[in-house]
């Protein structure tokens, strides 16, 4: 029988296992916080995501459900992999937390971002971005949210995509948490909600890019139509601007 302690983190209470021990907190996202913590079994430090409430609505069971289920299918050096998953509830009666254990990373792209990177870090950053897609539209998962807070990188300049996006229900961006949507990175149809292809997900790593070699975000638009009309602006065409990735079939990326 595994043996459970809890942790009170602010406002979050992680109930572990004792096998993981020095938890600390390292983030939070739409779906709940994240601890690193050290594996005293496999002696290893991890990450343990707490998915908030994953049974509070269809669309965050079925986010939870899709995270939880391409985490243990999806196996790419660029994408975080799952390595163990727990509950401390006893029975399907009292079933509602769920945590996921993750390979710890240093820092997520934001802070990263700030440093000024020479240009062989940030075309290696910028290749393994593109591996981890390719390897996602391989398996035909198309993104839709890819953004600097969930992308993961290590001191050695490795990075991992954390999370496998918007599920197909979840396109609306309807969230019960405070957490604030950011739609920077987002392509115009998925901020339109229109039909898409995995090509959004190139016009995201363009405003990544963009925003690496620039130091600020390419398109910080307040809401749905002040991010059209940064995408269209004047202004815009000063950087290298993601359409150009984007309608380009000749990318590198698609050869
Ligand atoms: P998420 O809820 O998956 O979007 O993660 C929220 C934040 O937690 C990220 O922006 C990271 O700063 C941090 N984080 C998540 N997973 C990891 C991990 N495996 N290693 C290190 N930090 C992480």
């Amino acid at each position: 029988m595994i043996q459970f302690y809890s942790v009170t983190l602010g406002d979050t209470v992680f109930t572990i296992p004792t096998r993981y021990t020095e938890l600390v907190r390292r983030g939070e996202g739409a779906q709940g916080m994240v601890c690193a913590a050290y594996d005293t079994v496999t002696q290893q430090n991890v990450a343990i995501k707490k998915l908030s409430r994953p049974f509070q609505n269809v669309t965050h069971a079925k986010r939870a459900y899709r995270e939880f289920k391409l985490m243990k299918l999806v196996n790419h050096k660029n994408i975080i992999g799952l390595l163990n998953a727990f509950t401390p509830q006893k029975s399907l009666e009292e079933f509602q937390d769920v945590y996921l254990v993750m390979e710890l990373m240093d820092a997520n792209l934001c802070q990263v971002i700030q440093m000024d990177l020479d240009h062989e870090r940030m075309s290696y950053l910028l290749y393994q971005m593109l591996c981890g897609i390719k390897h996602l539209h391989l398996a035909g998962i198309i993104h839709r949210d890819l953004k600097p807070s969930n992308i993961v990188v290590k001191s050695d300049c490795t990075l991992k995509i954390l999370d496998f996006g918007l599920a197909r229900t979840a396109g609306t961006t309807f969230m019960m948490t405070p957490y604030v949507v950011t739609r920077y990175y987002r392509a115009p149809e998925v901020i339109l909600g229109m039909g898409y292809t995995e090509n959004v997900d190139i016009w995201s790593v363009g405003c990544i890019m963009g925003e690496m070699i620039r130091g600020g975000v390419l398109f910080p638009g307040t809401d749905h139509i002040d991010q059209w009309n940064k995408i269209i602006g004047e202004d815009s065409l000063f950087y290298l601007h993601p359409m150009w990735w984007y309608i380009s079939s000749s990318s590198p990326y698609f050869t």
